[in-house]
């Protein structure tokens, strides 16, 4: 059986023109024009990349991105005043900071600091909170989790009564991604580094969600027939063609294209909806902020 393939950067493109579309109507509707403020704090060039993406992508539907730039020795003081500057901004409808900001930063009181109804990211402690609490609405997702279950739900793959085998429990993607498939009454085991007997517990997965960092660790012979897999994994393994390196998943594609009954490609999979996650976040907060 040859697996069918989750087309994320198709699925991106389209939710991409919902908003662009939904954004259009705002203005002709004259109210205002969506903003998003990224905040780099230092100077990774990891981290400056995807900023940059972010703001491609935000001009591409018609949000209007500010650009906040700050020197890796900031003090916590200052970077929380200017957090609480764009709070302020009227014309700023959703604020990020790029993570992982520089040593000997708190990242948790800078997140705090963020207005929850511009939390964009879903990063705020209360956002969190209430995603991991029964009948109880978080403002908003965090990009990477959020776009995990959307490429399922585009996928009609059905949530409720599955097992689902989240493979990671970062922060950022498997505890929320987690917590996002409880919601939708998936039956969810959550690994991680002292987890035994991984492909036992893989083994058993309808859905597996793979967020590990591991280039290709999970094998074909680790999964069930017909199993769903979303790979956010994203490793940079090195090549002897000219270029020298190419990205792989957490999970052997080839190996499991054979096995499951669908798929995420890396690249072009989970990484798409990212951004695309993000901007649909900074819809909904300029629409909070029309009362
Ligand atoms: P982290 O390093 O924060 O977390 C990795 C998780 O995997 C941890 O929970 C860790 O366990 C677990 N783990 C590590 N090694 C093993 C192992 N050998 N067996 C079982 N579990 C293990 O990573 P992130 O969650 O930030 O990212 C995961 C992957 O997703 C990365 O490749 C990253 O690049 C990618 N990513 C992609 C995004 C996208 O938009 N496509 C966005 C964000 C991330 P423990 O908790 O015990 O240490």
């Amino acid at each position: 059986m040859a697996a069918q393939l989750i087309d994320g950067q198709a699925i991106a493109n389209q939710i991409q023109q919902e908003i662009k579309e939904q954004v259009a109507a705002r203005v002709a509707a004259g109210k205002t024009v969506p903003g998003l403020a990224t905040v780099l704090v230092g100077g990774d060039p990891a981290s400056a990349m995807y900023v940059s993406m972010k703001q491609k992508r935000c001009a591409k539907v018609g949000i209007t991105s500010f650009h906040v730039e700050l020197p890796a020795d900031i003090s916590q003081e200052a970077l929380e005043k200017k957090v609480a500057d764009l709070n302020a901004d009227p014309k700023v409808h959703g604020i990020l900071v790029q993570l992982p900001l520089p040593k000997g930063l708190d990242e948790e009181r800078v997140l705090q600091a963020i207005d929850i109804n511009k939390d964009v990211d879903g990063f705020h402690p209360l956002n969190i909170g209430r995603l991991a609490q029964k009948g109880r609405e978080p403002v908003f997702l965090p990009a990477t989790p959020a776009g995990c279950i959307e490429l399922l739900i585009r996928s009609g793959v059905k949530m409720e009564g599955a097992n689902a085998v989240v493979l990671g429990r970062s922060n950022i993607v498997g505890m929320p991604v987690a917590l996002l498939l409880v919601e939708r009454n998936a039956t969810v085991t959550i690994c991680h580094s002292r987890t035994k007997d991984l492909p036992g517990l893989i083994r058993q997965a309808d859905i597996l969600i793979a967020a590990v960092g591991r280039a290709e660790m999970v094998k074909g012979d680790w999964l069930k027939e017909g199993v769903v897999i979303i790979d956010v994994g994203t490793n940079k393994i090195e090549t002897d063609d000219e270029k020298g390196y190419k990205w792989v998943g957490d999970v052997d594609f080839e190996a499991a294209s054979k096995v499951a009954a669908m798929i995420t490609p890396v690249p072009g999979g989970v990484g798409p909806m990212t951004i695309a996650m993000l901007l649909q976040n900074t819809l909904k907060a300029a629409a909070l902020a029309d009362g």
